[in-house]
């Protein structure tokens, strides 16, 4: 790779996500070497994904360069890498274009979609975790229109018309409440020879609430925002199977669609090597101490998605949600330093700031730790927060002036094949 041994102790981070960046944030400047290794040359910005998929803003906006966040670190190698497997024997991190040791290994691989083996689900359904992802479905979901415009055959046409999304969690309910306001503002202008009335928008959750990891009142209401929007929302029911034609359910409700949007899970993106049975629990993830420290090791930490610190109030590891990851992150950082200098470490507490949804314009869900309240307030909140937490100034403008123009003019302007989609399809 590349790299010189110097007389730091050397500091290797798999993910440069919200966990890995916001270590080494906390690393710069200081007396250590910090490797940097990520498949990808930046960082994602994942909670505006869905706005990707959905035409409302460049994928460029919510990227940013890996190299440009650590440039003025003067201890910092970022290496563009595929890691395949780790060697805890031999302190050595297999990837693509080579090996390296470390002196200190930090995983802060995130998390993957969990398809709980369904292998064709997995085949034929949609997903969104990565910013390549998004544009498929984004390609995906105009291609459809395209080609529905092209067949005569009436249960064919509305099979491209119909969207599936499964599982109601944030993800799912800002994807839906996306589909919908184009389904109404967009759509009708660009196809008038279509009958865009026939578009369906189905929510799909196993349990008997939406957004469960929410208060009950904001479930309530995003449903009720949902509803306005002309979603269907179907409660209590799982889709068991998807063969890229028919959605099947549990029970005799089916639905025969192009496009399956599975939103209903994820698990920690473990890598080889690290993936014994004794720290791997519930959801694929690495069991920690409260400093991070991955159980039964001395030298591997995990930080974010993939890491389970269970206490008495988060008894299943904190939620795989941004927060956690960054702070996560900022107190290693802070524990590595004091370490090295002699002292003791600090063990994380989390500060839970809350959590929010939005559905679509002037409508979105916020529970925060002693106040929850819904509407167009929680739907500038929420922007507000999200600007606040993108990386780069550049981004921030920019996505502040799509928000801007995309609400004056009822528009969502990247709208476009930009790269197009071919999905296996027995349709
Ligand atoms: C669509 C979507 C919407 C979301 N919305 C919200 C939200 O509104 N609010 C919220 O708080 N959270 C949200 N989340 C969850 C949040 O994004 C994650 O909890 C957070 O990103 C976790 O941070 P992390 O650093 O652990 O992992 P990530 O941010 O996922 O970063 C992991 C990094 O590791 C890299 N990587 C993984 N494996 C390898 C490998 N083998 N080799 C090299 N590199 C590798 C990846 O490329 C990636 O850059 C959302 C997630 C998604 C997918």
């Amino acid at each position: 790779m590349n790299i010189p041994r110097t007389s730091f102790p050397r500091v290797v981070i798999i993910g440069c996500g919200f966990a890995g960046i916001s270590l080494a944030k906390e690393l710069g400047k200081q007396e250590v070497q910090v490797v940097l290794l990520d498949r990808h040359n930046y960082h994602t910005f994942q909670p505006l994904l869905y706005q990707v998929s959905t035409g409302g803003l460049e994928p460029d906006s919510i990227a940013y360069p890996i190299r440009k966040i650590v440039k003025n670190y003067p201890n910092f190698y970022f290496r563009l890498a595929n890691v395949a497997s780790v060697d805890p024997e031999k302190k050595c991190v297999c990837t693509d274009i080579g090996d390296i040791n470390y002196d200190k290994l930090i995983i802060a691989t995130g998390s993957k979609t969990n398809f709980f083996g369904n292998a064709s689900i997995e085949k034929y359904s949609m997903v969104m975790k990565t910013i390549p992802q998004s544009l498929n479905l984004r390609s995906l979901i105009l291609e459809n229109f395209e080609q529905a415009l092209l067949i005569s055959d009436l249960e064919e046409r509305n099979a491209l018309m119909n969207f599936v999304i499964v599982g109601a969690g944030p993800t799912g309910v800002e994807l839906a409440g996306a589909l919908a306001e184009i389904k109404k503002g967009i759509l009708p202008k660009d196809y008038p020879d279509l009958d865009i009335r026939q578009m369906k928008i189905n929510l799909v959750q196993g349990s008997d609430r939406i957004l469960p990891a929410m208060s009950e009142k904001a479930s309530e209401k995003a449903e009720d925002y949902l509803q306005e929007l002309g979603v269907e929302v179907w409660k209590d029911l799982r889709v068991t199977n998807y063969d890229g034609d028919w959605a099947t359910t549990n029970s005799d409700i089916n639905f025969k669609t192009a496009t399956l949007i599975w939103s209903a899970g994820v698990k920690g993106a473990t890598i080889a090597g690290l993936d014994g049975e004794d720290f791997i629990v519930r959801g694929n993830r690495m069991v920690v101490n409260e400093f991070n420290l991955v159980k039964g090791f001395k030298d591997i930490y995990a930080l974010g998605d993939i890491a389970c610190m269970k206490s008495e109030l988060y008894p299943f590891g904190h939620p795989m949600m941004a927060q956690p990851a960054i702070q996560q992150g900022k107190n290693l950082g802070k524990n590595l330093l004091r370490e090295i200098k002699g002292k003791e470490m600090k063990p994380f507490v989390y500060n839970d700031k809350g959590s929010m949804a939005t559905v679509g314009r002037n409508k979105a869900v916020v529970d925060l730790p002693n106040f929850k309240f819904q509407g167009v307030f929680a739907w500038f909140v929420w922007m507000f927060v999200h600007l606040f937490f993108l990386i780069g100034f550049r981004n921030r403008m920019i996505v502040f002036i799509n928000w801007v123009y995309n609400y004056i003019r009822f528009d969502r302007e990247a709208r476009l094949i930009i790269r197009p989609y071919k999905k296996t399809r027995k349709l």
